[in-house]
């Protein structure tokens, strides 16, 4: 984003129609640099997590969204991208599922670069089409937690040791990496847990996923659990977290800085219920609050996100973390000011809309202030004096109150209603050609419908 001084005539409260000194140094400084580690968390000098892996189950978690249903072609798109992104592992899919389930995990596995995990209840034909799919990780998980041991799997503790056993050591037999799941870990009998967890680990188990499938944990008492979970295998930790409370991602990154390695992620969050840890949330809280290298091209972000949004038919909330419309949008005057001079002012500052693949933009609306309705005027050709930034402003503001969307149109009807003038090269470009002079211009937009869109800078 550019910032575009009038030649005539000073953006400062001076109401000077030449430059001020004060608007010349503040617009020619170099803007001060985020102070996020200096400030009150400075006494954090070292990242509280060595090693990020982004696994990522949009296609198996995600998928069982309610009302979602992933076409094959999107399968592979979702695939293709995660891959490219550089996610350390896909799980595609559950194999045993359908034929057609089995068909793309295989074709995935076969097209990726990267590790391509299918999933498996500990039940031999799960195994076995998992293994036939050519996957790289099989995935087995079963229930320990005594309601769902009773009640979903219909099974004694003893029978769920003994069948995820067999199965861990079908899968390593076959010689393909293998990861354990004990469903519903964080409302599991902690004996128990500890129990199977060492018997799957005296069966060579190479990964150990801990889930908190109903969304139960806390960060804290997450922490907790896996570093007693630690104690009770040599396996990598991984963790899966549920968001029926909102803390999906918190207990993620709380299960990394236990000495988790890997955290199970879908994109924008879809996933049972209320959804999982969202990938673009942890993969940017690593990246920026921990300055932990994922290897994810993080610029992809935003594509992704859109690209699930319209496979899963899940719309995105304005204010959903790093991917909303409103992640990275300004409307309030105080803000909008802030941030037309330096990003970091009501930005994070260690997470730009660049590193996301986003645009930042100012919304005009009932909490503009002048600051971005001088800018939005000037950019579609206007150059309005001082008065007429402000006459345009509580228009606006008057305008947007009523819940009205405050569009190009709009906007261009008040200047013209205010007799703002056209900047001159707009004004003799129109003059010269014969196109109508009332049109804006948008050459310096950087995202707006050109005509009726809502306005955005
Ligand atoms: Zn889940």
């Amino acid at each position: 984003m550019s910032i575009s001084i009038p030649k005539r005539l000073c953006v400062c409260l001076c109401r000077s129609q030449v430059q001020c000194l004060t608007t010349i140094w503040r617009f020619s400084r170099t803007p001060r640099l985020v102070e996020f580690f200096q400030g009150t968390l400075a006494h954090i000098t070292d990242s509280e997590i060595d090693t990020v892996r982004i696994f990522d189950t949009t296609l198996r978690d995600g998928e069982q969204s309610p009302r979602t249903s992933f076409s094959y072609d999107e399968k592979r798109d979702i695939a293709a991208t995660l891959d490219e992104m550089g996610t350390h592992v896909i799980e595609a899919g559950f194999p045993v599922n359908s034929d057609a389930e089995f068909e793309s995990v295989s074709d995935i596995a076969s097209a990726t670069e990267t590790t391509i995990c299918g999933l498996a209840r500990v039940v031999d034909t799960d195994v076995e089409a998992a293994l036939d799919s050519g996957v790289g990780l099989v995935h087995v998980f079963v229930s320990t937690s005594d309601v769902q041991l009773a009640d979903s799997m219909h099974a004694s503790q003893e029978e769920a040791v003994d069948r995820a056993v067999s199965a861990v050591e079908r899968v390593k037999d076959a010689g393909v990496e293998v990861m354990f799941s004990p469903m519903d870990a964080t409302r599991t009998d902690g004996e128990f847990l500890s129990e199977i967890l060492e018997a799957v680990d005296d069966a060579g188990v190479d990964w150990v996923n801990i889930p908190d499938t109903c969304g139960v944990g806390t960060p804290t008492r997450f922490a907790r659990l896996i570093r007693k979970v630690r104690a009770h295998t040599d396996a990598q930790i991984d963790v899966h977290a549920h968001d029926d409370f909102g803390l999906a991602t918190a207990n993620a990154l709380a299960g990394f800085e236990a000495g988790a390695a890997q955290a199970q992620v879908s994109v924008n969050g879809i996933g049972e219920r209320a959804g999982n840890a969202a990938f673009e949330e942890v993969v940017m809280a690593a990246e920026s609050l921990y300055d932990v290298d994922t290897g994810i091209d993080t610029t992809r972000i935003t594509e992704v996100s859109r690209l699930i949004e319209n496979a899963s038919n899940i719309p995105v909330p304005g204010n959903k973390p790093v991917v909303g419309q409103n992640a990275f949008s300004h409307e309030s005057g105080i803000h909008a000011a802030g941030v037309i001079e330096n990003t970091d002012t009501f930005e994070p500052g260690v997470m730009t809309p660049e590193m996301v693949g986003a645009k930042r933009e100012f919304v005009l609306g009932k909490h503009t202030g002048t600051h971005s309705v001088r800018k939005r005027l000037e950019e579609s050709g206007f150059a309005p004096t001082d008065e007429e930034v402000r006459t345009v402003t509580r228009q606006i503001k008057d305008y947007g109150a009523e819940k009205e969307r405050v569009t190009i149109d709009v906007l261009t009807r008040f200047a013209r209603e205010n007799g703002v003038d056209r900047k001159k090269a707009a004004r003799s470009d129109n003059d010269d050609d014969g196109h109508d002079d009332t049109r804006p211009d948008n050459s310096n937009s950087t995202d707006s419908d050109p005509d009726h869109g809502e306005v955005r800078i």
